[in-house]
């Protein structure tokens, strides 16, 4: 079936052509009907077939012309004459085959024209049946998301990946070392099967790609159908779920089918969250489409054999949310983690999307790669990309460093809006709010260091302090996540201190304060050990009826006690912040007053200050 885009009004309607097709046979009918040839202008006299014999016989006629249950005369003296006869009796019954005579006798053949009005007849109705289902499953399935071609709705739309339109490899995936040499393996899988097999080794069913998004697992999928040289067939967990009951699973019956078909060959479900969510959660309809979606692919995992060379490749940033019946062994058993990327890999994949492009000497992708930890590759492409666009916007002849590193603050913080009108008033209380941060960071001992400083709104952040980490870390000490509370506090206590009041500017870091302290209570264990101890305190969240409620699993007077726990924390934060700030009142001053002048401070800038204490 062909595919339409959305919305296009898709073709002629069905109806048009009915109403063509009518409009012929109507036309075909009164010719064929209508026509007595040679008798059609002139007096015609209307006679008993009896006579018409008669006169017959008494060889009164030129011609006679036979033709469905008429006959027509036209005699020697120019007279013309019509008589009906039985639509059975033929010119021999009626004895108009006499040679003795002068006539010529004629037979007029109709059955053609008959045969089509009669097909007509007979199948017009059906045809305006046919037309009017099409059209309805026409327009359900354009409600439904697009499918248009008739009764698509319960095929599956993979796209089959074309080899020689695309042509990604896994020289186009960077860095990701080890998720490479595990997809690697999965391509031999599918290119010598008889190697494993031989062995005794099962070829694994389902692979799960797990990462966060952005780390290129769509990517990656493409690589390995760029490798693998068997078909391909690549669909979105999403466009499994429809308003119908029913279909999401009918087209999963029919991606499987065709697959097996093609075999060896690769299924590749994208996001399958949007589908593999855990079972039995909610109620009401959407849920049971799901379900059925999900069951599904279950059962069609199971139904295959182990040596069919058919591999199913799932990705997801959710492997949580998965339901456990996924990730039991012969289903998605194997999962690749693909990680964000290091500063090994950032580099790579800065150099990978650089190639392209025109670069002015002097532009160091390695210092790129050190500011930009916790950007995913996504993040990455998009830096490069928007270093080249600016490069374009000031009609320069190549992409500078300056170009790069304003665009990783671009995609980190939002573009600058610069035509935010604010008050002078509010771009003083901006800038204290920021230097706060940014001194109770820096004099706490495990907060990242200060690497800028500006007072230039940026999305929807009216400041910002940039504090970067220096290396990649894994892991988050006690402390660290301590001195976190500290800096996040800075920007309300400057503002109190120095204005006398807060403002609404702060509520974005409480927010955060609030979500660390919570977390160390709760999910880290880091409470009191004599009060809460080193238990998760989980919150589930249930849907019902699509609504989410929050479900805890601990008691209420256990709940007094994380909440005291958690106030604690923020408290002690606020303490230790108020107490650098109040020994810092003058260093807050200058750097603020600084920073309003000069819009920006750079991590040198903002070093200096503390050199001249010293
Ligand atoms: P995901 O599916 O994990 O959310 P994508 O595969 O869609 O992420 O990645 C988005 C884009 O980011 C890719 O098209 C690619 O251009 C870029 N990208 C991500 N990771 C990498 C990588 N490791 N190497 C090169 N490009 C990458
Ligand atoms: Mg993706
Ligand atoms: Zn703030």
């Amino acid at each position: 079936m062909k595919k339409f885009p959305k919305n296009v009004p898709s073709r002629t309607n069905p109806f048009v052509y009915l109403f063509v097709i009518a409009l012929v046979g109507a036309a075909l009918a009164l010719f064929s009907g209508g026509d007595i040839s040679f008798l059609a202008t002139q007096q015609v006299k209307e006679i008993s077939i009896t006579q018409m014999l008669e006169k017959y016989k008494a060889d009164e006629f030129k011609q006679v012309q036979v033709k469905d249950n008429d006959i027509s005369a036209e005699s020697f003296s120019g007279e013309f004459f019509h008589a009906y006869k039985e639509s059975t009796a033929n010119i021999k019954d009626l004895g108009l085959d006499d040679t003795t005579k002068k006539t010529t006798v004629t037979v007029v053949d109709t059955s053609d024209g008959k045969l089509w009005i009669n097909i007509l007849i007979g199948v017009a109705p059906f045809l305006l049946l046919i037309a009017f289902f099409v059209f309805l499953s026409r327009r359900a399935g354009s409600m439904g998301g697009g499918e248009s071609g008739p009764f698509g709705f319960g095929k599956s739309r993979a796209k089959v990946y074309d080899k020689t339109k695309h042509q990604t490899k896994f020289a186009d995936v960077a860095g990701a070392k080890e998720a490479k040499e595990e997809v690697v393996e999965v391509v031999d899988f599918l290119k010598n099967p008889k190697k494993y097999l031989k062995m005794g080794a099962k070829i694994p069913k389902g692979i799960l790609l797990v990462g966060a998004p952005g780390t290129g697992k769509t990517l990656m999928a493409r690589a390995i159908a760029g490798e693998a040289d068997v078909p391909f067939f690549s669909v979105s967990g999403s466009e499994f779920v429809e308003m119908f009951v029913g279909v999401g699973a009918s087209r999963v019956r029919d991606l499987f089918k065709t697959a097996k078909r093609n075999a060896p060959a690769i299924i590749f479900i994208d996001e399958i969250d949007a589908i593999g969510k855990q079972r039995g959660q909610g109620m009401g309809g959407g849920h049971d489409e799901r379900e059925q979606t999900l069951n599904q692919i279950l059962t069609e995992m199971d139904g295959f054999e182990p040596d069919t060379s058919l591999i199913v490749i799932a990705a997801t940033n959710r492997p949580d949310v998965l339901d456990k019946a996924l990730l039991r062994p012969g289903r998605f058993d194997r999962r690749v983690h693909i990680d964000m990327p290091d500063m090994d890999a950032r580099v790579q994949i800065l150099e990978l999307h650089s190639q392209n492009k025109i670069w002015e000497k002097g532009v160091n992708l390695r210092k790129i790669a050190s500011k930009t930890v916790g950007f995913s590759g996504a993040d990455l492409e998009n830096v490069v990309n928007e270093a080249a666009i600016s490069a374009v916007k000031n009609r320069q002849k190549a992409i500078t460093h300056k170009d790069i590193e304003d665009a990783v603050e671009k995609v980190s913080m939002g573009p600058e809006r610069r035509s935010r009108r604010i008050t002078e008033d509010e771009r003083k209380i901006i800038a204290y709010h920021e230097v706060g941060h940014a001194l109770a960071g820096h004099f706490s001992e495990h907060c990242e260091p200060v690497h800028k400083i500006s007072i230039i709104s940026r999305g929807s952040a009216l400041g910002v302090t940039w504090f970067l980490p220096e290396e990649d870390k894994y892991l988050m000490s006690e402390s660290k996540m301590k001195d976190e509370m500290v800096s996040l506090h800075g920007g309300r206590i400057a503002e109190r201190l120095i204005f006398g009041q807060t403002t609404t500017g702060a509520s974005n870091d409480l927010e955060r304060i609030s979500r660390i302290a919570r977390a160390m209570v709760m999910t880290y264990g880091m409470g009191d050990q004599n009060k809460v101890g080193a238990v998760v305190f989980a919150e589930k969240t249930k849907g019902y009826a699509g609504l989410d409620f929050q479900e805890k699993e601990f008691s209420e007077s256990t709940s007094r006690i994380i909440d005291e726990e958690v106030q604690k924390f923020v408290f002690d934060a606020e303490k230790t912040c108020e107490n650098i700030l109040k020994k810092n009142l003058t260093l807050l001053k200058v750097i603020a007053e600084d920073l309003l002048k000069k819009e920006n401070l750079t991590r040198d800038e903002f070093l200096a200050y503390f050199e001249k204490t010293k």
